[in-house]
């Protein structure tokens, strides 16, 4: 077979290659983004039954690198990373969740399944991209690139990734991160990792705008979502929820969407199965947007209305709201091109959901044994809608992308179940405070689960 190769292109269509050990991050003709393409003939070399054999051998097992679900797909990530430079934690292979009670009670969806991406080393699936990037820099490196440190923006869990992989690797990290707009725990791993962390007076959009700047010196790599070579870590979601599912392709995936990369790259990697065989159809994708940080949803909405299909031009930035949805609080997404071609592609959807429909759609999946992030409430209030519309049917296999771990939110949490947001909780479970003397609360604790009756939940 063929070695697998792959190469930078311009997603303007342009047909220059460029290589990936350059420090590259615009198609330097056109200012567009790039996208890292894949040689399909030399990964045609093998067999489709062949590649699903070779993944399924690998699956979780200890030979370095193949035991993480990202280089368990070496050949088809970034074949030119030889395996003593990748930089990996182990991410991927996350559980594929059946939300069998979620599903039935609530949505009379039998085939509904959570993509627990955010069970993960830092807590959300950034880490299968981070792993990818942090890897090619040290191979930039062992090539002789000066390169002094790795340098993104964030909503939170891109810096805390980034820096997890920094330390692991021993290269210096810097992130930029919006004063006051993100969590404690977002916060305190990138302190912790000891990147150096710039708290800065201004928005996400901000911060994106001051580490372009900053990366002009080539000195300082860029690791934000338009660095391409994270897509092809994030890609691989597409093939574990395939290869967990026996190599069967469902129906919808569902995924939050913020500056939209994840969106592009799930598509990627389904259409690459399918090019090269592995896989006969596309699942149709739904961007889920928080209300407050919605741009593409409007832009969707304009297309809808003239009964075409989603374009460029429809797009219109906007001032992105606060939201509980933190981390896709996101105004000007930068991955929008690929993210409109991914959708058209796979007859997506955008849909958008409320503070209360998220914070409740949690609520609501939390009671069936999750614990949800707030982004990954957008994703399941944007199913509840589809469903009830129609749109997704009873019959449907449907996965949900959840994107981080509810314990990175735990402020969101709290605020939902103590009634301090500036809405009905109409699910809340506030702790009930109780003496130390058995008798009575032993008293208590029967009326109390009295008062629940059957289901066990409160009223
Ligand atoms: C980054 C992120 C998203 C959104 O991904 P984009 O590629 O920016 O659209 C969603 N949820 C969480 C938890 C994230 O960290």
């Amino acid at each position: 077979m063929t070695r697998p190769r792959a190469w930078f292109q311009s997603v303007s269509g342009d047909p220059e290659r460029y290589p990936l050990n350059e420090v590259l991050y615009r198609d330097p003709k056109t200012g567009s983004l790039l996208e890292v393409v894949h040689d399909l003939d030399a990964l045609r070399g093998r067999t489709p039954a062949a590649w699903m054999r070779l993944f399924d051998e690998r699956y979780g097992r200890t030979s370095w690198p193949y035991g993480s679900g990202v280089w368990s797909k070496h050949e088809w990530v970034q074949p030119h990373v030889a395996k003593e430079n990748v930089v990996s934690l182990y991410e991927g292979n996350t559980n594929l969740f059946w939300a069998e009670r979620y599903g039935k009670q609530h949505l009379k969806l039998p085939d509904l399944w959570v993509k627990q991406c955010g069970t993960s080393h830092t807590g959300s699936f950034k880490d299968l991209g981070m792993t990818v990037l942090v890897s090619s820099v040290k191979q930039m490196i062992a090539e002789g690139k000066p390169i002094r440190a790795v340098a993104c923006a964030s909503t939170g869990d891109t810096s805390a990734a980034l820096a997890a992989y920094g330390a692991a690797a021993g290269i210096p990290v810097v992130v930029l991160l919006p004063r006051g707009k993100i969590t404690a725990a977002q916060l305190l791993q990138p302190m912790a990792n000891g990147a150096l962390v710039c708290a800065l007076d201004t928005d996400f959009d901000g911060c994106m705008r001051v580490v372009q700047r900053l990366t002009e010196d080539s000195g300082i790599y860029l690791a934000n979502s338009m660095n391409s070579l994270r897509v092809e870590g994030q890609k691989t979601i597409s093939f574990e929820i395939v290869q967990q599912f026996d190599w069967e392709v469902p129906d919808w995936v569902l995924v939050p969407g913020g500056n939209l990369g994840n969106v592009s790259a799930i598509a990627k990697g389904f259409a690459e199965m399918k090019e090269v065989g592995l896989i006969s159809k596309l699942p149709r994708l739904v961007c889920c947007q928080a209300e407050r940080a919605n741009p593409l949803y409007q832009a969707y909405q304009r297309a809808q209305g003239e009964g075409r299909d989603l374009e460029e031009g429809d797009f219109e930035p906007m001032v992105a709201g606060e939201t509980l949805a933190s981390a896709i609080r996101i105004g000007n997404p930068v991955s929008l091109p690929k993210a409109v071609r991914a959708l058209v592609r796979s007859r997506g959807i955008v849909e958008q959901a409320s503070e209360q429909e998220l914070a409740d759609a949690v609520a609501r999946a939390d009671r069936t044994g999750m614990f949800n992030c707030p982004h990954t409430g957008v994703a399941l209030a944007c199913l509840e809608k589809l469903v009830a519309r129609g749109t997704i049917g009873a019959d449907d296999r449907v996965v949900v992308i959840s994107t981080a771990h509810g314990l990175k939110f735990t402020e969101f949490k709290a605020a939902y179940h103590e009634g301090r947001l500036p809405f009905e909780a109409s699910l809340a479970n506030r702790a009930v405070e109780m003496g130390s003397e058995p008798d009575e609360v032993i008293g208590e604790i029967h009326r109390a689960l009295d008062a629940r009756g059957a289901a066990g939940v409160p009223a």
